[in-house]
């Protein structure tokens, strides 16, 4: 039960949210906050230490697989074979121009889990939330679309706020929006044609518009640098080449940064198909390119698991640091060392749904196959499709309880947190030039709910405050 205080303290939030600009449409068309909570998330100090300095390794080695278009080529192809979406993807390869310029703007999402879970076979049940032993597990690295620079930047302003005013702990300083548009600005300068813009790619149907408009007026309030917005059919309509540069509504693109064309729903027809061809002929400053987005599917993350291909691409050291966060990666026709022995990793799925998730090669949330869905999957995946399917490792996030306020409504549930970092990379000619962390994001959602999106209504932003005493 709320007291009239905390009544009167979350309506406030409510309002203070909105006046944030912290906000998304429903399904319906209606406006609403973007769910957010009210219990910042504490974590280890050394496990966040080591999250933000494995960024900027992470960032460059996404540079270095971008530039091996041979072991892209040698892992995806056989999927595309029976994955159109990726093969429509690779089939933009064939207008490529050679752009020398590559910007990365990247989030590396993680769980923090606790040792003891991975240690102790027995311990079936997640262990209490203590400093020691708690370790971070990478979830995925989004080379594209890597959202809520702008959001997580106003939320983390208010709770700073609250804090202030004596409502809140005090939260980690984290400014991912500044960083974000300052490197597109220099993006824009360096391309080197005065009144550029940027092209904001957008989905035919977006609702976390608030992100990107936020983000495109602090482009123009901080740099004067205009932004144009267009679905990829409309940059097919609107666009032309110009002596090579890419021209849409007469303006000249310098950067195009997208924030679609990572699933099929952003191809309705042939005509967006060939918007991307035309975005790929040109020498605009992709954010990120196709190899860069190619980079972080999902079968490249797995392969990267291993050992033996990571070490071509990072020094020992560094992989050292890489393997210690992956969870164990499979594809589903593998055979996979278990305790009954080596069997097919489909076979082990098939007994033991609940400690895996199931991953075809498609990104944004609410494509992964968790738990008794795998079940209703896996017999109608015929073998040749087994290719395609990635099988991870479910980590056992260490729960926690949070106050969460979900469009209007405020509840406090038993929750884990992903915690994201965001990553900007500038490289020319494959030489790294300019590579750092940018700041934090976190998504708190019920320990019952698999999924893991914001606008989709399943996680509330967050922020960081402070250490677990260790
Ligand atoms: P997408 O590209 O669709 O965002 P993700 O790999 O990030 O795909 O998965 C979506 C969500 O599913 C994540 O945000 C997370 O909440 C959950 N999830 C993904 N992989 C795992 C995993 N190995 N263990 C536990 N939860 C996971
Ligand atoms: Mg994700």
């Amino acid at each position: 039960m709320q007291t009239q205080e905390q009544k009167e303290f979350i309506q406030n939030a409510i309002e203070q949210v909105k006046l944030h600009g912290i906000l998304k449409y429903l399904p319906d068309g209606k406006l609403t906050h973007a769910p957010f909570s009210l219990s910042p998330y504490t974590m280890t100090e050394s496990v966040f230490e080591e999250m933000a300095e494995l960024t900027a390794p992470f960032s460059e080695l996404m540079i270095r697989v971008s530039r091996s278009p041979d072991f892209l080529a040698h892992h995806l192809e056989p999927i595309a074979a029976i994955d159109t979406f990726l093969k429509m993807l690779l089939d933009c390869r064939s207008r490529e121009v050679t752009q020398n310029r590559q910007l990365l703007v990247q989030r590396n999402d993680f769980f923090i889990a606790n040792e003891k879970h991975y240690t102790d076979k027995q311990n079936s049940h997640p262990a209490e939330k203590t400093p020691e032993g708690a370790v971070m597990r990478q979830v995925e690295l989004n080379t594209v679309s890597a959202s809520f620079p702008f959001l997580i930047t106003r939320l983390n302003q208010l709770h700073k706020n609250l804090f202030e005013q004596n409502k809140l702990p005090e939260v980690i300083q984290n400014n991912p929006l500044d960083a974000v548009v300052d490197a597109f600005a220099h993006a824009v300068q360096n391309y080197g044609i005065s009144d550029s813009v940027m092209l904001v790619v957008v989905q035919p149907d977006e609702k976390n518009i608030f992100d990107q408009l936020g983000l495109e007026q602090h482009m123009w309030v901080k740099y004067k640098i205009a932004t144009v917005r267009k679905t990829l059919t409309e940059i097919h309509t609107d666009g032309k080449l110009r002596q090579g540069h890419l021209v849409v509504d007469d303006k000249t693109v310098a950067v195009t940064y997208y924030r679609a064309g990572y699933t099929p729903d952003d191809f309705p027809a042939q005509e967006a198909f060939k918007g991307r061809q035309l975005i790929e002929a040109s020498s605009t400053i992709q954010v990120p390119d196709l190899a860069m987005q190619l980079s972080g599917m999902k079968k490249i993350q797995q392969v990267l698991t291993k050992q033996e291909y990571l070490s071509d691409f990072v020094s020992e050291e560094i992989s050292g640091r890489f393997l210690q966060t992956f969870a164990k990666m499979h594809t589903l026709d593998e055979i996979i060392n278990t305790p009954e022995g080596d069997v097919s990793a489909a076979e082990w799925l098939s007994k033991h749904p609940d400690d895996y998730v199931l991953k075809p090669q498609r990104e944004g949330g609410g494509n992964n196959y968790f738990g008794s869905d795998i079940l209703k999957l896996l017999p109608v995946i015929k073998k040749e499709e087994q290719k395609a399917y990635i099988l991870m490792e479910k980590i056992q996030a260490v729960p926690h309880y949070s106050l969460q306020v979900v469009n209007g409504q405020a509840e406090t549930l038993n929750c884990v947190s992903e915690i994201g970092r965001f990553g900007i990379c500038f490289a020319e000619n494959g030489e790294v030039k300019n590579n750092r962390d940018a700041g934090y994001l976190v998504r708190t959602k019920a320990i019952n709910v698999n999924e893991g999106g914001v606008c989709a209504g399943f996680a509330c932003l967050n922020t960081i405050a402070g250490f677990d005493s260790e």
